[in-house]
């Protein structure tokens, strides 16, 4: 949960989550829509997806219990070298290393290494380093106190130097190289795009669809949502017939614009218009479409946009 989301968000969702599933075996048994509605809000929904995936791989393959051999974790779903180095270490008292954000920074600093750490040269350089400070004995405390030293005093920017336990060791510090080291990524340019929400309305009920294995919410379910070509008119509402006919089989009539989101995902800049539309033609068939009662919406997983068209549709008394 805590992969690039803060603690302070976490800790909520990690109780209530340990409330609905206390072990493994009671994961593994879940549906994967209510592990998913467990994790709505959180973002990053794959991660759910994969410690779902996992619990059920520890059930099936290692009895419920979860494997203490490295390759054996490193091989459930979701779980690469950083995560099995520090459940190991952490969980197991493993000997084993750990290279994250924080002690990406902090290694590259004690290395004075100044090219990108990202690179394959560059990780290999880091998990050896790694490797080669292990202590015998108290490996995960050990691991804690590096990303801790890398989150609180090893900061992005202005390190605290004068703070730092490790600083007369450090060649990056002696050349005063902190701006420099590491290497900084080159942040990508944001990009507006304007997307449609479709909420199509049949016999007091709204179209919902389930997303594809390979799109952003896979497994989570939406309104029928795509990038907007047009801007009005005529040729705005034949792209929203296309488009909902495309992804769905279900022909319609567009009716009014209900709301406007305007939000932000990596580096695009979205504007999510959202309509209203009825059902013409088309019925919905298998398990990837459903007609749902407004009333039934909160027990589907949607994704934050998706949970606000619903608000919506209830303030404005459409549901
Ligand atoms: S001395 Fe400064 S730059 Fe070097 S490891 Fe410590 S905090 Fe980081």
């Amino acid at each position: 949960m805590l992969q690039q989301t803060q603690v302070t968000t976490v800790i909520p969702y990690y109780q209530q989550f340990l409330a609905r599933f206390p072990s493994i075996a009671a994961l593994a048994a879940a549906q994967e829509s209510d592990v998913l509605r467990q994790w709505e809000g959180l973002g990053y929904y794959r991660r759910a997806r994969q410690m779902h995936a996992a619990a059920r791989a520890i059930v099936d393959q290692h009895q419920g219990v979860f494997p203490r051999e490295i390759e054996a974790v490193r091989a459930l779903p979701g779980i690469g070298r950083y995560t099995a180095g520090a459940i190991l270490s952490i969980a197991f008292d493993q000997r084993q290393p750990i290279v994250e954000a924080n002690t990406v920074r902090l290694y590259s600093r004690l290395l004075g290494y100044d090219q990108d750490p990202r690179s394959g040269r560059g990780q290999a350089l880091l998990w050896e380093f790694a490797e080669s400070l292990l202590p015998r004995k108290r490996v995960g405390e050990f691991n804690q106190s590096l990303m801790e030293l890398g989150s609180e005093i090893c900061t992005p920017r202005q390190p605290a130097c004068d703070q730092c336990p490790l600083a007369t060791l450090c060649p990056t510090q002696a050349q005063g190289l902190q701006d420099r080291i590491p290497a900084l990524k080159k942040k990508p340019a944001v990009e507006a795009i304007r997307q449609a929400c479709v909420v199509v309305w049949r016999n007091n009920r709204v179209l919902l669809r389930k997303c594809g294995d390979h799109e952003r919410w896979a497994g989570m379910w939406d309104f029928p949502r795509f990038d907007l070509q047009t801007q009005r008119g005529a040729a705005l509402r034949k792209e929203l017939e296309e488009k909902v006919v495309e992804m769905t089989g279900i022909q319609i009539r567009p009716g009014t614009r209900l709301t406007t989101i305007n939000h932000c995902v990596t580096r695009y800049r979205i504007q999510l218009i959202c309509y209203e539309a009825t059902h013409e033609a088309g019925v919905v068939g298998g398990n990837q479409l459903a007609w749902v009662r407004p009333a039934r919406l909160p027990e589907y997983p949607l994704n934050v946009t998706a949970r606000k068209i619903c608000e919506k549709l209830r303030s404005a008394d459409r549901a």
